[in-house]
């Protein structure tokens, strides 16, 4: 809620002008102000909820995976032999 210190009254956004300024005349918000600001920073957030891993990071984590349990299959046989 927009407040007028001039005036030290709240206006609500409608009763300013286009300007920013409440009726009598005070310069209270500027119009690019807070409320289009939250907006321009709420919107990116939906587009992309959070980092999401690339798919071959997965490829990668199996790979390596696979990769050193046969290498603990053979450190075993190796053992055992
Ligand atoms: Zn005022």
């Amino acid at each position: 809620m927009p407040w007028c210190e001039s005036c030290e009254r709240f206006y609500a956004p409608p009763t300013l002008s286009a300007g920013g300024d409440c009726p009598a005349g005070h310069h209270v918000v500027d119009p690019d102000g807070p409320s289009t600001l939250t907006q321009s920073t709420a919107t990116p957030r939906e587009e992309e909820p959070e980092p999401k891993v690339p798919w071959h990071f997965w490829v990668l984590l199996v790979s390596a995976v696979v990769y050193l349990g046969w290498r603990a299959v053979e450190g075993i046989i190796w053992v055992v032999t």
